[in-house]
């Protein structure tokens, strides 16, 4: 279960790399680095095609691995899509969903919200992902956070709630050449951890990790985690490079052992 980690960081590798070949060779450089780890957790979210040659030639405790993205029917009749059923079998145990890469091809947050349903009765861990498109002077975006945060998981039990991981990712923020800045990050994750103590209550709020998303590198990791309110990172094009992800790994859990 992901909220056993102390802090976390979820490499998204999105539709890279092309090779079998070169996935390994990533692979293998981010499983040296975990291994050091020693209070983070590391989720690697490849594309399904490499996804069970990676998973399955794992053995350590560190590491766990995701889908970035899986049907919302078990089986049956659904040319071209993977069910999470199938995920589970190639070794996945947790579900990106709500990707604002997702959205780019328009998936609606009604085919995301079935998504999660089925990933969470096949009791995989869910990497839900949140965040306004812009922000605007009448607070409009905290407003859309509030309502992602009711729709997704108002409804959720206690137990399936215990499997969610939150990411915000600013989707302004997304594949560009800069963050959002600390300062932002501060302010939003204040603001998402009120609505769920209003949601939830204080002592269920405590145990839903925050993540945050968007142009994570070795440049900006440390001032973004001396927030002080986030648990760690969900990384995009950082992931493809070792010797960034090593960075972002060290950062992330010598923040903690401080
Ligand atoms: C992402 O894919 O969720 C992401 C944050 O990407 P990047 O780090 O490339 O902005």
């Amino acid at each position: 279960m992901l909220n056993s980690f102390e802090r976390l960081v979820v490499f998204n590798w999105k539709m890279n790399p092309q090779t079998l070949a070169e996935s390994d060779d990533i692979f293998d450089e981010v499983k040296k680095i975990s291994s050091k780890m020693k209070q983070t957790g590391v989720v690697i979210c490849p594309p399904i095609i490499f996804l069970d040659h990676i998973a399955w030639s794992y053995k350590g405790k560190k590491m766990t691995f995701g889908v970035q993205d899986a049907f919302y029917e078990e089986s049956g009749s659904w040319t071209g899509q993977v069910s999470y059923p199938q995920s589970i079998n190639a070794g996945a145990s947790v579900a990106l969903i709500n990707h604002s890469e997702r959205k780019k091809v328009g998936e609606l947050k009604e085919i995301a919200r079935k998504k999660m349903d089925c990933a969470l009765k096949n009791d995989m861990s869910i990497v839900l992902c949140i965040g306004e498109d812009k922000r605007d002077d009448r607070g409009i975006h905290l407003r859309h956070i509030e309502d992602e945060l009711r729709y997704f998981l108002k409804s959720l039990s206690s137990e399936h709630l215990d499997r969610v991981v939150l990411a915000y990712e600013p989707i302004w923020a997304i594949g560009k050449a800069s963050s959002a800045t600390p300062h932002e990050v501060h302010e939003m994750s204040l603001y998402i951890k009120k609505k769920l103590i209003e949601m939830f209550g204080v002592e269920k709020a405590k145990t839903i990790k925050l993540l945050y998303g968007g142009s994570v590198d070795d440049t900006n990791a440390q001032a973004l985690m001396q927030t002080d309110e986030i648990d760690g990172f969900l990384i995009g094009r950082a992931s493809l490079d070792p010797r960034q992800s090593e960075a972002i790994l060290s950062v992330v859990d010598k923040y903690i052992t401080q």
